[in-house]
């Protein structure tokens, strides 16, 4: 199975696309987590990266594009794969399309899950993550913890620097302006399915997966 899952950021793609990866055996492709371990690695990529993530801006669409040609064409995702924040640019978005030609993959769907921005500004200055595993936990539920309660690493919350408020504000301003016109693109396609984002995390991906099973 082949899915892009889209939507906000803090509309909860990662956490979503981690159950689905699972539950489905295909990989998790999330174009933010590679950036930030090329960020910390100080690889080429990471060091042109890093001033423009920390500022809640987007890396240039040729790096995303060549950097999911190649991700894309690995031997794990033969059997499908979950697109976890790209595409996030018309441009991305049809060049995209074109991969999915050259390789012959025609049956995807796009996974919109919605949400509203009040709500995203309130979970992402309450989101925090676990350096060692990558978790993600809400504040209220690790605020008197020392240990990760998924791998028992010692004080590994972190908040991610582009989760303040300022920066958040900024980030859904180009999800708006930017990133939302691919709705539009795929939904033209017929490719779009919608789930309301607003739901407990298990709803959400139980809505998911039925959405999925029945398209
Ligand atoms: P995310 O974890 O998906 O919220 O991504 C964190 C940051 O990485 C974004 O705010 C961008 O700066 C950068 N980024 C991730 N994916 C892309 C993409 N497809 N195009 C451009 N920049 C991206």
């Amino acid at each position: 199975m082949n899915i892009i899952l889209f939507g906000s950021p803090g509309a909860g793609k990662g956490t979503q696309a981690k159950i689905l990866s699972a539950k489905l055996t295909i990989p998790h492709i999330s174009t933010g987590d590679i950036l930030r371990q090329a960020v910390k690695d100080k690889t080429p990529l990471g060091i042109k990266a890093q001033g423009i993530m920390k500022k809640g801006e987007l890396v240039s669409d040729q790096i995303m594009i060549d950097l999911i040609k190649e991700t894309l064409q690995k031997k794990d995702c033969k059997n499908g794969f979950i697109l976890d924040g790209f595409p996030r640019t018309l441009a991305q978005a049809k060049a995209l399309d074109n991969l999915l030609i050259i390789l012959h993959i025609n049956t995807y769907h796009l996974v919109n899950i919605t949400t509203n921005d009040d709500e995203i500004v309130k979970r992402l200055t309450n989101r925090r993550a676990c350096k060692v595993c990558k978790t993600i936990f809400n504040y209220d539920e690790i605020k008197r913890k020392t240990k990760c309660p998924h791998c028992g690493a010692e004080n590994s919350f972190f908040l991610r620097n582009d989760d303040t408020e300022e920066v958040i504000r900024h980030r859904l301003e180009i999800y708006h302006s930017t990133t939302l016109p691919i709705l539009k693109y795929f939904g033209k396609k017929g490719k779009v399915l919608n789930v309301n984002g607003l739901a407990s995390i298990k709803t959400v991906a139980e809505n998911i997966l039925a959405t999925l099973k029945s398209n």
